[in-house]
């Protein structure tokens, strides 16, 4: 039985072949997301350009401390869902022991990819055995919270918002379901049900920043975090994000999860079926422009 389907074909124009940065300074490694012309949008390449990053300072011994970042204005405004560089129909070198998601039909093929891509990818680098911490300025969005949520910790400029407002899609939050997690449920049921923009100061209620700094001081002031990282005991660090981890799981973190994922994929088949499209016909402008209408802005 052949039930695998022909890839489709499609063009991409990516911008830039170093969607991630990579440098190490003080045995910190810094992994800057690199496509300030898109909001650091993340598209598969830039996906995998952020594995082997941290694949790279996992494996080297000098590094001690990781810091995630985004280059430009803002951290991230989340998936590439419309800029050239969007590749949800590329084939890249799976990580995770799943199959290639392009040639499998229908509802198939986007469950496929998002557990590689999304969630799987997620949760690897929130296993990471080494600090990691997201410095977060600007926005912060959808796909965007699931890196800065994956990291240790977060720093983030006074300017930053959060918000995750993919219920406009009919869909109820992204892959990486740590919203009731990282808030109290019923301030992750506002969070969701609403999809408003959340600042920094209001996360830091919450304890979802560690800490909130000026605009002009957070590399200075993460790195500051970074260097007293780095001077603790390596092993005392991975055992410490087990520890808590562990609390996580045994309030069924990833039980909830995996529950959530199927909801999640259940909606984009059911945006697929009834508008032919997954994200229910909403692209990046339409998207950005709601979410700037919503927060008041022109
Ligand atoms: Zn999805």
């Amino acid at each position: 039985m052949n039930d695998l389907v022909e890839p489709a074909k499609v063009g991409i124009v990516y911008e830039t072949e170093s969607p991630v940065l990579y440098e190490t300074d003080n045995q910190i490694a810094w992994i800057t997301l690199n496509r300030p012309d898109f909001n650091n949008a993340q598209n598969g390449q830039m996906t995998y350009a952020l594995d082997d990053a941290f694949q790279k300072a996992t494996k080297d011994d000098a590094v001690r401390c990781i810091v995630l970042a985004g280059n430009g204005k803002h951290f991230s405004a989340g998936h590439d869902i419309g800029t050239p560089g969007r590749d949800v129909l590329k084939h890249f070198d799976n990580r995770l022991m799943v199959p290639p998601h392009i040639n499998k039909p229908a509802a198939e093929l986007l469950y496929t990819r998002e557990q590689e891509q999304y969630l799987g990818m997620c949760r690897r680098w929130r296993d990471i055995p080494k600090p990691t911490i997201a410095m977060v300025q600007g926005a912060c969005v959808a796909g965007g919270l699931m890196l800065a949520w994956v990291c240790d910790l977060i720093v983030a400029s006074e300017d930053a918002f959060f918000q995750d407002p993919v219920n406009r899609m009919g869909i109820p939050g992204v892959e990486y379901f740590a919203h009731a997690f990282e808030l109290p449920p019923r301030v992750a049921m506002e969070f969701l049900l609403l999809g408003e923009r959340m600042s920094a100061e209001r996360a830091e209620q919450f304890g979802m920043v560690n800490r909130i700094v000026a605009r002009d001081q957070l590399r200075q002031e993460t790195a500051k975090m970074a260097a007293k990282l780095v001077a603790q005991p390596r092993l005392g660090n991975w055992l410490t994000k087990q520890a808590v981890h562990h609390v996580e799981e045994l309030r069924g973190k990833r039980a909830a999860m995996d529950a959530q994922y199927h909801m999640h994929h259940f909606a984009h088949a059911q945006n697929d079926l009834v508008a032919g499209n997954s994200i229910a016909g909403l692209d990046a402008t339409k998207m950005a422009a709601a979410n700037k209408a919503d927060a008041g802005e022109n």
